[in-house]
């Protein structure tokens, strides 16, 4: 396979719009990235003629969406190595997914949750929620200049009351992809459980949950070029048959009675309602659309984006470029000198050129950095080099009209 980029760009119908009489030049991927027409006729396609509630009926069309739902899983389970198709729990999103795992962990007041200061909110909040509703203890893992973790001072932040620890895949403010396996090693050789978000890596590299031996891995459809409204919570077998369902409702139930409920077998019991049928069937949809692409083309390609960026905003004067790991792809943050990373934003949209402003859903890492805000690029397999100078251009005009 060899990666034509105009093959690929084709096949994202929004890239041939214009924004602000320009040629749209979209790098706010990691906040959400486009979506190709496979996904887009994947979930049409189902809505006009194969549509119908799952897993209940006995008619055709009911089998037909309980099939392609249940593909869909299966689908996810071997983007991801997952062992079997039932490892996996299909989430409203990457939050979700690592809510089911927050909310159902069993937790004695002083227990305690190691995470480390760049994650996502997504991965902060839910467990503020023990720390403020059974008495829980947050440890965190502090990250260097470059965005680096270091493995010996998380080896010291786990303890026998340590009940899980959380980290980020891949973060997505500074693009720095952490040393999972390692991480893993570390908390498994003192009993712990991990949990990876694997938001952004996933769409980025190659993951192997078994490889890994992680326990947890939450991943979103929305930035994997699917659609939003699902998302992906793998678990081991016996990890996710030790969580108390999340929610309560229809389909994950295996009796109700008036005194008595009990609850059907993972992935179902995490399931409660009518899930999000045509969103699985999209996300089922972009991975076999990525499956079927030379990922290791586009990870070059991406790493050829970032490069040109990162090579060109070095040469400007008074901008700061967070995070220089080598461990880093697709992402670049940044901050003009005196100018506000809003401003720098909107004048780069006039010229139609989307990138992102504000703390990220990162404001414990904004802090670390000692900032409150930073612009920034996010690359696709569909971005082109060309769209990098483009950006650059659009940079200098900022910086001009900024000072
Ligand atoms: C986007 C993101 C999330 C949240 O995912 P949603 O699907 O938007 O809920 C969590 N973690 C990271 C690292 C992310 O980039």
């Amino acid at each position: 396979m060899s990666f034509d980029i105009d093959a690929v760009r084709a096949q994202f119908p929004i890239l041939a719009r214009q924004v602000n009489g320009r040629p749209l030049v979209y790098f706010d991927n990691a906040a959400s990235a486009q979506k190709p027409e496979a996904v887009i006729e994947a979930m049409a396609g189902a809505m006009r003629g194969s549509y119908a509630n799952v897993h209940r009926g006995l008619h055709t069309l009911a089998n037909e969406a309980t099939e392609a739902y249940e593909n869909a899983r299966a689908t996810v389970a071997r983007f991801i190595n997952a062992p079997a198709p039932e490892n996996v729990v299909f989430t409203k999103g990457g939050t979700e997914a690592i809510n089911v795992v927050a909310a159902g962990l069993a937790m004695a007041p002083g227990d305690e949750i190691v995470l480390s200061v760049m994650e996502h909110h997504a991965n902060i909040v839910p467990w503020h929620f023990l720390r403020e509703r059974k008495g829980a203890v947050l440890k965190w893992l502090d990250v260097d200049e470059d965005g680096e973790i270091d493995l010996g001072a998380l080896d010291a932040l786990i303890t026998p009351r340590t009940r899980m620890v959380a980290l980020t895949h891949m973060s997505n403010v500074l693009g720095i992809k952490t040393p999972a396996r390692r991480v893993v090693e570390v908390a498994h050789a003192k009993g712990t459980p991990v949990l990876l978000d694997g938001c952004q890596a996933a769409v980025h590299g190659r993951v192997d949950v078994q490889d890994l031996g992680v326990d947890f891995y939450a991943l979103t459809g929305h930035k994997l070029y699917g659609p939003t409204g699902i998302g992906a919570l793998y678990g081991k077998r016996e990890s996710l048959a030790a969580l108390p369902p999340f929610e309560g409702g229809g389909e994950m139930i295996d009796l109700v009675e008036r005194e008595r409920v009990t609850y059907n077998d993972p992935p179902h019991r995490f399931e409660a309602g009518t899930p999000p049928i045509l969103e699985a069937i999209g996300l089922g949809a972009a991975i076999a659309w990525l499956e079927g692409q030379d990922r290791a083309a586009i990870e070059a390609h991406e790493t050829v984006l970032l490069e040109r960026a990162t090579a060109a905003l070095r040469e400007f004067n008074g901008i700061k470029i967070f995070g220089q790991s080598q461990q880093k792809c697709a992402i670049v943050s940044f901050a003009l000198e005196g100018a506000h990373p809003h401003d720098v934003a909107q004048i780069l949209d006039r010229q139609g050129v989307a990138v992102r402003a504000g703390h990220h859903c990162a404001q414990p890492l904004m802090a670390r950095l000692g900032v409150s805000a930073t612009a920034r690029a996010s690359f696709a397999c569909y971005n082109r080099l060309e769209e990098v100078d483009a950006f650059v251009q659009a940079l200098h005009k900022a910086r001009k009209l900024l000072s």
